[in-house]
């Protein structure tokens, strides 16, 4: 089969190799109608070290089950599915208590076993836990929006929860990307009254602006806190998305939240620790956030697209096939795109 294999800092090919298949009674095999590039996967397309064999990337698809092993209970083949980015057997303590990311059978796709996504089929472990059945047909209209409940929107909705934002609240997004843009979505759903985009580019701004957001705030660093306490009557904002990962988004996070507010942060840290920490201590903030249970918002939010209250798939602006994916990364690491989706 053909799949995705990165093997050094930009160096991203697709190439053929062995076919996935079953290997655990529980696995599913997925055939991948829909993937997309992240984000988080311009990390290392930009820092990793050269390896021997290609890391397998990916971890955001659509598609079809075509096979399923002894014990998969729930799953026939022909179904149509959903899977979040992280697998998670649904039973665990861990997946009792919401934090699928934490399974104790789980684990993440886009790594050498189970493989990933961006490929003509991908290995499902703990398919009964792990996958969603879609009530749609492939090529349904509302693809673009139900491939964004792999990770993008329940991502941004997992930043504006552990944010803790509610009716009445102010709340900031830092970050104009895809999950950034589904922060806004997901804010404005949990009842924000202000909304400060942090952010520059005009498409994406303008998107931001369609989804919810009230204030947009270009500048960066000390004056973007300057500009969110304006905005605030000097006050600082309730709840803020930290939806970047870098030392500076993290300050900022801080800087602007008001005393007893807090932070969701769901861009993967890129910094060991950041100064912030003490400006964060003496006001009360929370730092909470991490890798969103996907899993456990799906039955939440699978609603809000099926019945049209949210279009989260606006953020895809570039549609491919899979022998395009090295072209789309490049895309999305030069920011002419927004988010890429593959078809393959
Ligand atoms: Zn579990």
């Amino acid at each position: 089969m053909r799949a995705t294999l990165m093997y050094n800092a930009g160096d991203i090919r697709v190439e053929t190799i062995p076919d996935a298949r079953i290997v655990e009674p529980t696995d599913a095999l997925l055939r991948v109608t829909r993937a997309c590039i992240c984000g988080s996967d311009l990390w290392p397309y930009n820092l990793m070290e050269p390896v021997e064999r290609g890391r397998p990337m990916g971890h955001e698809a659509i598609g079809v089950v075509e096979a399923v092993g002894a014990d998969v209970r729930t799953l026939k083949p022909g179904a149509l599915v959903v899977m979040p980015f992280a697998y998670s057997d649904g039973t665990c303590v861990f997946c009792h208590e919401g934090v699928h990311t934490s399974c104790v059978n789980g684990g993440f796709f886009g790594s050498p076993e189970p493989g990933g996504a961006q490929a003509e089929a991908v290995r499902i472990p703990q398919a009964d836990g792990t996958l969603v059945p879609l009530p749609v047909g492939p090529d349904d209209a509302l693809m673009p929006s139900l491939l964004t409940l792999s990770d993008v929107m329940g991502t941004g909705h997992h930043a504006a929860v552990t944010a803790r934002v509610g009716p009445g609240r102010a709340a900031a997004v830092i970050g104009d990307g895809a999950v950034g843009l589904c922060g806004v979505i997901a804010a404005r759903r949990l009842g924000a009254e202000q909304i400060i985009i942090l952010g520059r580019r005009p498409d994406r701004i303008a998107l931001a602006k369609d989804f919810g957001a009230t204030d947009v705030v270009s500048e960066r660093g000390d004056e973007a806190v300057e500009r969110v306490r304006d905005l605030t009557h000097g006050l600082g904002v309730h709840s803020v998305l930290e939806c970047v990962g870098t030392d500076q988004a993290m300050g900022t996070a801080i800087g602007i939240a008001r005393p007893g507010g807090a932070v969701g942060r769901v861009g993967v840290p890129h910094y060991e620790t950041t100064d912030a920490w003490v400006t964060g201590f003496y006001s009360n903030v929370t730092i909470s956030g991490g890798p969103a249970p996907v899993r456990a918002y799906l039955d939440e939010l699978l609603p809000e697209v099926l019945e049209g209250r949210i279009e989260p798939g606006r953020v895809f602006d570039r549609v491919i096939g899979l022998d395009e994916v090295p072209a789309g990364y490049r895309a999305m690491n030069e920011r002419e795109s927004i988010k890429v989706m593959v078809k393959p």
